[in-house]
């Protein structure tokens, strides 16, 4: 029997492109047979437009990863665990928690696995600074996570629709990562969104939050940032300071830079993916996604100018 996951594709965008194809093919135990996309396709692999069409066209698919906009990744999800397959969900792994909860339920249903990914996490100077944070007392944490939006996200007209996170597209890898490094849960306390009057999603945001115990954690998130981008994490305590920067993968403690490894965070989630996939287990932490969905029901929103891009 072929143990190798044969893996069907849905949503050939920008992360499909830049990351799933390399990580993919790095990665041993997964391969990729086939796309699902309206508009685009990987070269030499057939190439169906709904997910409806490649389950029933590759019925030796055991598997989909997931890289459509948010909005659109339940009804996939649920087409393809209901067709039995383990499926890998793009962060983030819905546009709201419920749905994501309702996922949950009917993969453990089916008996397969379901993965939330959330890439910052395997970053290559995150576990670092998860076991500093959890050796110290903490006494604050600082998150600045600004990039332009014209760069990282051109003519995506999904983020700044209903259920398209607007900054918190990228802010949620921040979360991602504070909701893994913290020793203890994460609380919203409050939010300001600065929403562009044309849009229905924030270009900026500003969170006040505390661990269960009360240490303070701030976070400023902001799409338009030219010239320098900012993707960093201060942990402080008492005299010593601890900077994770350039989304995770550059790490100072004290100012002295730290030899990290390679950045290599989707092959990474593969690799993880196949391990659960044959252990016939469900990872799928939902704390970064319900702080955004916090910041949403406890924040204070006002207009801005309107955006385009
Ligand atoms: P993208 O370039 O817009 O690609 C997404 C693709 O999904 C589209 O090209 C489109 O392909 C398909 N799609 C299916 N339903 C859609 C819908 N309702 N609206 C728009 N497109 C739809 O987006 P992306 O940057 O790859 O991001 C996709 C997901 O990956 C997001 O959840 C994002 O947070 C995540 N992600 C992105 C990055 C990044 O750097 N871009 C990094 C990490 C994670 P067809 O038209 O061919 O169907």
């Amino acid at each position: 029997m072929n143990d190798v996951i044969q893996l069907g594709l849905v949503g050939f965008g920008k992360i499909a492109r830049d990351q799933h194809l390399p990580a993919i093919a790095a990665t041993s135990g997964i391969d990729l047979v086939a796309t699902a996309s309206r508009n685009a396709n990987a070269p030499d692999l057939p190439a169906f437009t709904t997910i409806e069409d490649m389950l029933a066209g590759m019925p030796q698919l055991n598997a989909v990863a997931l890289c459509q906009p948010p909005q659109a990744r339940f009804a996939a999800a649920r087409t393809a665990l209901q067709a039995g397959k383990h499926v890998f969900m793009e962060k983030p792994p819905g546009a709201t928690v419920s749905e994501v909860a309702a996922l949950v339920d009917l993969a453990e249903m089916q008996g397969v696995t379901l993965y939330a990914s959330w890439h910052s996490r395997h970053a290559s100077g995150v576990a670092i600074t998860r076991d500093w944070a959890a050796a110290r007392p903490i006494d604050h944490v600082r998150i600045i996570w600004k990039e332009d939006v014209r760069v990282w996200h051109p003519g995506q007209r999904w983020i700044w629709e209903p259920g398209g996170f607007g900054v918190f597209d990228p802010g949620i890898n921040a979360l991602s990562i504070l909701t893994a490094v913290m020793p203890e849960r994460v609380r919203l306390i409050d939010a300001a969104l600065a929403v562009p009057s044309n849009c229905h999603a924030p270009i900026a945001a500003s969170l006040a939050m505390a661990t269960a115990s009360g240490i303070p954690i701030d976070a400023e998130f902001d799409f338009r940032q030219t010239g320098p981008q900012t993707w960093d994490i201060e942990i402080v305590s008492g005299a010593s300071t601890l900077r994770l920067g350039h989304g995770g993968n550059n790490l100072m403690i004290d100012g002295a830079t730290l030899t990290l490894g390679l950045e290599r965070e989707y092959p990474s989630m593969y690799a993880e993916f196949v391990g659960l996939v044959r252990a016939r287990e469900n990872n799928v932490d939902l704390a970064p996604l319900q702080l955004v969905a916090d910041a949403f029901l406890r924040g204070r929103i006002a207009a801005t100018e309107p955006f385009y891009d």
